[in-house]
């Protein structure tokens, strides 16, 4: 598809499912730029604004501003923000139908998160919220020189078996210049096949998750095949998404692919955060986020380093205030080259490899075991451990919705995921311990770790 009629059949479809998406892209090209004292003055006005309708409107956030004796018309400056609690994941979870304001805008639905810690958590988005997070990505990736309807591969998860749904959704994927391949499940034949696709079809920006691009460089290395062929058909920018990014990991996909890698990080709860620019800067999206930063443990306000605490100013149909994230970053208010006025944010932290490898040689990405926990009504917390080929045990702690053959459903989709013969055993826990990092592993896999050490891809 031509990407200028691309972009206008996206259009079509963000204006029919009643999202203003490129109204609100064109408003953010522009205020980019403003001067900060402009856009601190902008985040004011939402500000008050979301107080008074979380107000107005939910019950959970008026027994809040009420028991702390404080209305939105006290907010008068930033600093006020601070006047209210911080939310916890565990009130989100509680409250959450006292949280939703439900007469706003259309499209009411509620979803659950796709954030890199394996505690489910479920909320609401609307149609104005889904178009601000749509803008907001649109506005990235022109940042680094992708713009809506040219051609973007999405490597990562597609579903075990296609639905009437999911093919309507890969007629329209098709419509919009919007690639899929599989990252999940990457083996060396699937690999060969996925380069030769992308030559054929000539992404310009191929977008997912660092893991999956690290596996595939290296794969790709071992198989003798060279990545950098796709930069002659097109190929410009490798977007990343969802799990840190390391430098060593940043330099080994560029280094493979040939082009830069630009990252981003968002929470599906809070909308997306930042974006790199082309001077690899991440920029906050300041006109729909507050962001501030606490220490961990005090709780007590820091100075640009901390955990990060997220304010979204464009939902106000699930108002989300001063949320606690458990991500540690540094803000910074720096200029950066590129001339943009918004603030920035580094993300601290490693990753290590989450793959687990089937007997059969299959690399199933550890972001695939979140879907299959995310389906089962009742599960609080999953970790997918393997200490030997062949041999998957599912660590899960439930609540009392995980209903009686919630185990047995569990284990047949992970066995339908990862295909082959490899014995699966469910296990019920109390808890899981997170990583001396302080961040929950979904997948600890002693195998791949050992494989991708000796880069050995091959089965067996
Ligand atoms: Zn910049």
């Amino acid at each position: 598809m031509l990407p200028i009629l691309a972009r206008r059949l996206f259009h079509l479809q963000e204006l029919a499912l009643g999202r203003p998406s490129f109204r609100i892209l064109f408003e953010l090209l522009a205020s980019e730029c403003r001067p900060a004292e402009r856009i601190r003055q902008l985040q004011l006005d939402r500000l008050r604004t979301l107080a008074r309708l979380a107000y107005d409107h939910t019950p959970y956030w008026r027994e809040v501003m009420d028991g702390l004796g404080f209305t939105p018309a006290d907010i008068r400056t930033l600093n006020d923000l601070r006047r209210f609690p911080l939310l916890e994941k565990n009130t989100l979870r509680a409250r959450r139908e006292d949280m939703v304001w439900r007469g706003e805008g259309k499209r009411l639905q509620l979803v659950r998160t796709s954030g890199s810690t394996n505690e489910a958590l479920q909320f609401y988005t609307s149609s104005t919220r889904e178009a601000h997070i749509n803008a907001a990505r649109m506005r990235g990736h022109e940042w680094v020189g992708v713009r809506r309807g040219e051609k973007e591969m999405y490597y990562w998860g597609s579903p075990v078996e296609l639905s009437k749904q999911d093919r309507v959704k890969r007629v329209r994927d098709w419509l919009i210049n919007d690639g899929l391949t599989n990252g999940f499940e990457v083996t060396p034949e699937r690999l060969k096949k996925n380069v030769a696709d992308w030559l054929a079809w000539r992404p310009k920006c191929i977008f997912g998750y660092p893991s999956t691009f690290v596996l595939t460089v290296t794969m790709a290395q071992s198989l003798g095949l060279d990545l950098r062929e796709l930069r002659k058909v097109g190929l410009e920018v490798i977007i990343t998404t969802s799990e840190m990014l390391s430098d060593v990991d940043r330099d080994l996909i560029a280094e493979g692919f040939g082009v830069p890698v630009r990252d981003s990080y968002g929470l599906r709860e809070a909308g997306l955060i930042g974006h790199e620019c082309n001077e690899g800067t991440m920029h906050c999206m300041d006109e729909q986020v507050i962001l501030e930063t606490i220490d961990p443990q005090t709780l007590v306000p820091t100075d640009g380093e901390g955990e990060l605490v997220v304010t979204n100013i464009v939902g106000p149909a699930f108002p989300v205030i001063r949320y606690r994230t458990g991500d540690i970053v540094t803000l910074s208010r720096e200029p950066c080259a590129c001339g943009r006025n918004l603030s920035s944010i580094r993300i601290s932290g490693g990753r290590a490899v989450e793959f687990v490898v089937t007997r059969e040689g299959k690399w199933v990405v550890g972001y695939s075991f979140i879907y299959i926990a995310r389906s089962v009504e009742g599960i609080v917390k999953f970790q997918v451990v393997q200490e030997k080929i062949g041999e998957i045990r599912v660590r899960l702690v439930v609540d009392e919705r995980f209903p009686a053959d919630g185990g047995e459903q569990v284990r047949k989709k992970v066995a339908q995921r990862l295909g082959g013969d490899d014995e699966i055993r469910v296990e019920i826990v109390d808890d899981i311990a997170p990583a001396p990092s302080g961040k929950y592993r979904p997948v600890i896999s002693k195998v791949a770790e050992e494989l991708y050490r000796q880069r050995s891809f091959t089965s067996q």
